[in-house]
């Protein structure tokens, strides 16, 4: 009873799962969405009771209305939103197609605009409102080649979490940015081992010297939803090892 309710979109793998498993830690229902029905049964598998798993892709905008309905009916409260799911693609920009770059943006920015804006109207009506979390990238703290479409909706994420803080802080729904820097999942995987020289790059300005595990962003996420953070609004926190201000 009076468990918060947090989604956790993408939450089947790498800093999704990791989120979830620590929300559920600290209390909460949390609710995971992916596209693959079969790995997210994986992941509600290890997550345990306290987790629901919901197929549904966050770049379906039409879907993201009723999926919202039926968490407020089914569970009552939506009191934390973790924009998390994200895809990226690395190529040269001049292989990179108009088709190409609009998938990147329908993911990680249209997708993460449509279900906020869907979450923030029912928080508002909530007497406990609510926290969001979109999840950033060091691609928008400085240039990183090939990943253009990629960098473009990172540094408009930084940018919407700005605006949603000053339009929602009077409503009274805290909105913050969570910026990893390279951390071992799927993603990084994927990006890095096939590429020694950009792997180097990242470790040679990479102040603490490794990568950052699941778990950090986790924990900065557990943190910046409590009422430990209640007067941090608007902010983008890098957890990186310093890549960030790294020389
Ligand atoms: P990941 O590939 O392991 O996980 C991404 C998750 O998002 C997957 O479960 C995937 O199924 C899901 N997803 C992708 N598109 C979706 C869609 N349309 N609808 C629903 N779910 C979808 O990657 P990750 O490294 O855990 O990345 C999570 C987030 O963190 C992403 O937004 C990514 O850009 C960001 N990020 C990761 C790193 C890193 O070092 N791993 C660094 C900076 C930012």
């Amino acid at each position: 009873m009076n468990k918060k309710v947090a989604i956790v979109t993408g939450g089947s793998s790498g800093l999704g799962f990791a989120t979830a498993q620590q929300l559920i830690a600290d209390g909460m229902t949390v609710i995971i969405t992916g596209r693959d029905g079969e790995k997210l049964q994986g992941a509600k598998q290890s997550l345990g009771d306290h987790c629901v798993a919901k197929q549904i892709d966050t770049s379906d905008f039409d879907a993201l209305p009723g999926f919202i309905e039926d968490i407020v009916s089914n569970y009552g409260s939506i009191d934390v939103l973790v924009n998390n799911a994200g895809i990226n693609m690395k190529k040269p920009v001049a292989d990179v197609s108009n088709e190409d770059f609009q998938k990147i943006l329908d993911v990680n920015l249209t997708g993460v605009f449509a279900l906020s804006r869907e979450v923030i109207k029912v928080m508002s009506t909530q007497e406990t409102k609510g926290v969001i979390i979109n999840i950033s990238s060091m691609a928008a703290q400085y240039g990183l080649p090939y990943v253009i479409a990629y960098s473009a909706s990172k540094t408009a994420i930084d940018g919407m979490t700005r605006a949603l803080a000053v339009e929602l802080g009077p409503v009274g729904i805290r909105v913050n940015a969570v910026a990893p820097g390279f951390i071992h999942t799927p993603m990084t995987a994927k990006a890095l081992d096939s590429d020694p020289a950009r792997k180097a790059k990242v470790m040679g300005r990479t102040p603490m010297g490794k990568m950052g595990e699941p778990q950090d962003i986790a924990d900065a996420i557990s943190f910046l939803v409590s009422d430990r953070a209640k007067f941090i609004h608007g902010v983008v926190l890098a957890v990186d090892g310093g890549n960030s201000i790294g020389f």
